[in-house]
């Protein structure tokens, strides 16, 4: 897919990174440099922002425009990652493996686990007992793995977008194939986009 720099959110970016710039050299006349390397170091931050948040694009599974491509991106509606090389935006290889579990899948009331590993996608063996305690919510997970592994995934948090505090939990994964599968399993909605792109190139 296309990267396509959206205007708005370069101006917005530009306009923070300035602000801040502007605040620091202040402070820097007033003497507070402490405050005014802080405030340098976030406006040279933001230039990153610049660089790679005001970037736009569609999801190459679901179509679905996504915004802020910095790392590795998660589409809202088919749940797929992606990232960009050399200009365009791909989703992950099916085999892609993370050197940590980074891949976050947001868990609903169904947790069925595909038989893979979690850390490299093959044929699973056993399963390691994970377990989250947070004040909305606490459970015990199974995460399969072969007989290599340890470590695959992890249970965390992430706060649900546009609602605030509430946090919802989410299975990290290493292995992509096994974060799809994840999909599969639990949000049949979600997968219909999957479904569609393996037809089309099969
Ligand atoms: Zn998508
Ligand atoms: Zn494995």
């Amino acid at each position: 897919m296309p990267v396509h720099r959206s205007w708005l959110r370069t101006l917005a970016w530009t306009l923070i990174v300035l602000l801040l710039l502007g605040l620091a050299a202040f402070m820097g006349f007033s003497g507070e440099y402490l405050v005014a390397g802080l405030l340098a170091l976030f406006g040279l931050l933001s230039i990153m922002g610049v660089g790679s948040g005001s970037y736009i694009t569609n999801c190459p599974v679901c179509g679905k425009e996504l915004r802020g491509l910095i790392g590795l991106k998660r589409c809202p509606q088919c749940f797929c990652y992606g990232k960009v090389a050399e200009g365009q935006y791909y989703e992950l290889e099916p085999n892609f493996v993370g050197q940590t579990p980074l891949l976050a899948l947001p868990l609903g009331s169904r947790r069925e686990m595909p038989p893979l590993c979690c850390a490299c996608g093959a044929p699973a063996v056993r399963a390691d007992r994970l377990r989250i305690i947070r004040v909305e919510f606490a459970f015990d997970l199974d995460a399969p793995h072969c007989a290599l592994h340890t470590g695959g995934a992890d249970l965390a948090s992430e706060s649900i977008a546009g609602k605030g505090n509430p946090q919802t939990p989410v299975l990290k994964v290493k292995s992509y194939a096994f974060y799809k599968a994840c999909i599969k399993a639990n949000f049949p909605g979600a997968a219909q986009y999957a479904g569609q792109t393996n037809a089309s190139i099969g």
